[in-house]
């Protein structure tokens, strides 16, 4: 027997934890879980959804993000919000974003992200760079199945992963905060044509200098990326 490497398929390891996901938000919006709720142990939660440690910490990961959970370390995972309103109260009003609060924002994000970028390309670990590639492949199946929830989720992942791997603290909370602010921006960009699948290309752009340790040439894609979503922001009426 001859093997052929065209018989092995790609496993799509996040599957699960997106199934996790999709389940504590429906719970969340069903209003079985409420804010302040406690959620599971994870011992309970890994036994009762069936799935892996690692499966659902991505799942905590993707629905802090999401703003819907806080994880309190040695403490446990908190449900925080059903909605924008419980944003911090600083940024409430920036959700309402109008087209100019939106391209300010992406100003900031340029300053910050392309700076984070920059240091994730020197200190990215060989785990950082797995997360990210999976980040690429959930942003990938979004463009094929032109789910906008999943690249809005892929999208917040991937930047938040880039900005914690610049190990500096400051900037990962306002990179976070900023991107709270522009939850609602993000639904308005990717339901716009071929943007979800733009997006993972510049993406891919990101991570392949960060995979090469090349920290100019990863500032310069991000700040490429934010500036294309800038342009696309600008034409959205
Ligand atoms: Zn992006």
């Amino acid at each position: 027997m001859t093997l052929d490497a065209g018989m092995f398929q790609p496993i799509v390891s996040d599957r699960l934890s997106d199934k996790a996901v999709g389940q504590i938000k429906a719970l969340i919006k069903e209003g079985r879980l409420k804010p302040g709720d406690k959620l599971p142990s994870e011992r309970a939660l890994m036994k009762l959804l069936s799935v892996s440690r690692a499966s659902l910490r991505e799942a905590f990961r993707v629905l802090e993000a999401l703003g819907l959970i806080e994880v309190r370390t040695g403490i446990g995972a908190f449900v925080v919000q059903t909605d924008a309103g419980a944003l911090p109260a600083e940024w409430t009003a920036l959700l309402t974003n109008t087209q100019q609060e939106m391209l300010e924002l992406l100003d900031v994000r340029e300053a910050l992200e392309a700076k984070a970028a920059a240091l994730a390309a020197q200190k990215a670990s060989a785990d950082d760079l797995q997360q990210c590639a999976l980040t690429l492949s959930k942003m990938k199946g979004s463009a094929d199945t032109n789910d906008v929830d999943g690249a809005i989720e892929a999208d917040i992942e991937f930047h938040q992963l880039v900005s914690e791997m610049s190990q500096n603290n400051f900037l990962i909370e306002l990179s976070d905060s900023i991107s709270h602010a522009l939850l609602d921006a993000r639904y308005a960009f990717f339901r716009q044509p071929d943007r979800i699948y733009i997006s993972w290309q510049q993406h891919c752009t990101v991570v392949e200098a960060l995979e090469r340790r090349d920290s100019r040439a990863a500032a310069e894609a991000m700040l490429q990326h934010l500036q294309d979503s800038k342009e696309v922001v600008k034409r959205l009426k």
